[in-house]
């Protein structure tokens, strides 16, 4: 699979593709009125296939009163699929769900319970992930292939129903819904970008199941030029999160690779671009690495990238996995770093740690913890 062409005489060939075909469910509508239209179906049928589709969730042959058209979309076109093969459930009620593509390859998504019977969903966009960041389990795996937007889709699909038939028996007085996306499982979501925004353009759109733009977050190591398209895409509608991780590129070199190519100087010139509408922050994500990127110093030149930018930073007590060349920070060294940014005049928060008993916490994911 390559990634989608922008360019070409022929007017589909801007469409993502999924196994060489269109990617149905990554098609805005927009762009499935278009595509229905050059295969003679008719932009008619639009609405009752993007509604079949992405709200009701139903194969072509479900959808009623589509007839033969069925037959003529399935032929230029595929519907991607994220099987669930199972789901594990840690004791603070996060659950990680294994997922398997059509070639067999697995990701994991975790279920994050929030107040008020919502659910948060962590996104994975790649199988795998080339960033190769020192501190995270799935960097440990390279890259084996990123996933089509219409895989994206129909991973939030799954989950989706998921909650719906998991938690919704009881009838409608305890409804549990999944409203909250972050881009943060395994994978960069910027790597691909094309997908990735693909995929947000069909789960924010208006005839699908309308995710609100300020419930989902993008995260990103820093691809620098993926950021000023996702910028101008989604004017800081969909929340930015900056895997910062240190104050310093020298620091940053030795836990992100990626830091070698882009320096935090043009990380932060890219940030201050960044629109930020009404009371919108930045996120800088910032794991606490005990004895690496905890000193005074680091936390001085945090608070001078910080300088000018309206921006939290959440700090992430690190994770541990297999093989890792780290420990977990103790409950006081990473309050003395929510301090010591504080001080600084540095907003920060610490992020609850959730899901690690079952390896679904962030920096987790590797396909394990389901025994
Ligand atoms: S932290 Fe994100 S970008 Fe870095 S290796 Fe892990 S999945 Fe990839």
């Amino acid at each position: 699979m390559s990634p989608c062409s922008e360019s070409g005489s022929d007017p589909l060939a801007s469409l993502p593709v999924h196994l060489n075909k269109t990617d149905l469910l990554g098609l805005t509508f927009e762009q499935l009125e278009l595509a229905l239209d050059h295969w003679g179906v008719g932009k008619g049928q639009a609405k009752r296939v993007f509604r079949g589709l992405h709200v009701k969730q139903q194969a072509l042959t479900e959808i009623e009163s589509l007839g033969r058209h069925a037959q003529v979309i399935a032929q230029h076109s595929e519907i991607a699929q994220a099987r669930l093969v199972t789901a594990v459930k840690s004791p603070d009620g996060t659950e990680k769900l294994l997922l398997e593509l059509y070639d067999g390859a697995q990701i994991e998504a975790v279920l994050l319970p929030m107040r008020r019977e919502r659910y948060t969903l962590c996104v994975s966009t790649q199988v795998g992930c080339a960033m190769a960041c020192a501190f995270c389990a799935t960097g440990t795996m390279g890259l084996k292939r990123t996933l089509s937007a219409g895989e994206l889709v129909a991973q939030v699909y799954q989950a989706f129903q998921y909650v719906q038939t998991k938690f919704n028996q009881s009838g409608p007085q305890d409804q549990k819904v999944l409203s909250h996306l972050v881009l943060m499982g395994m994978g960069e979501p910027l790597h691909y970008y094309e997908r990735t925004r693909s995929a947000l353009k069909v789960l924010l759109g208006q005839h699908g199941l309308c995710f609100s733009a300020r419930k989902v977050t993008v995260s990103t190591v820093g691809l620098v030029p993926a950021m000023q398209r996702f910028s101008q895409d989604f004017e800081g509608r969909v929340q930015l999160a900056l895997s910062l991780h240190a104050g310093r590129d020298e620091t940053r070199q030795k836990i992100m690779p990626v830091a070698k190519k882009w320096p935090l100087a043009l990380l932060k010139e890219t940030l201050l671009k960044h629109p930020l509408p009404g009371r919108r922050v930045l996120m800088l994500e910032y794991v606490v690495l005990p004895g690496v990127n905890d000193s005074p110093e680091e936390l001085d030149a945090v608070a001078e990238f910080c300088t000018g930018l309206r921006a939290l930073v959440n700090l992430i007590p690190f994770n541990p996995f297999k093989n890792s060349p780290f420990r977990s920070p103790t409950e006081a060294e990473v309050l003395a770093v929510d301090q010591g940014l504080k001080q600084r005049g540095v907003p920060c928060s610490i992020r609850v740690t959730r899901g690690r008993e079952k390896s679904g916490a962030c920096g987790q994911l590797a396909i394990e913890g389901y025994a």
